[in-house]
């Protein structure tokens, strides 16, 4: 039993480290295109404890709300 703990332990080690390894080799995805980047003016507020941001520039129009608190921000 023991063993066959140590060979699943040894196989999600491996798997992991192949992961991390390529998530490393593919490096940082592009940098947005300039054209692409919309100006909006979104403000949302932290509904579990208040803190609210304004969302400035978007990729596009249709981006869904960041998260704070583990929760979906709401418009303000
Ligand atoms: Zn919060």
């Amino acid at each position: 039993m023991t063993v066959a703990i140590a060979v699943v332990m040894s196989v999600m080690i491996i798997a992991l480290t192949i992961w991390a390894i390529r998530f490393i080799a593919s490096g940082p995805p592009p940098d947005p295109e300039p054209d692409d980047v919309l100006e909006v003016d979104v403000p949302y507020v932290c509904t579990v404890c208040g803190m609210s941001l304004t969302v400035t520039q978007a990729h596009d129009g249709d981006f869904s709300p960041p998260r704070h608190c583990r929760e979906d921000m709401v418009e303000a």
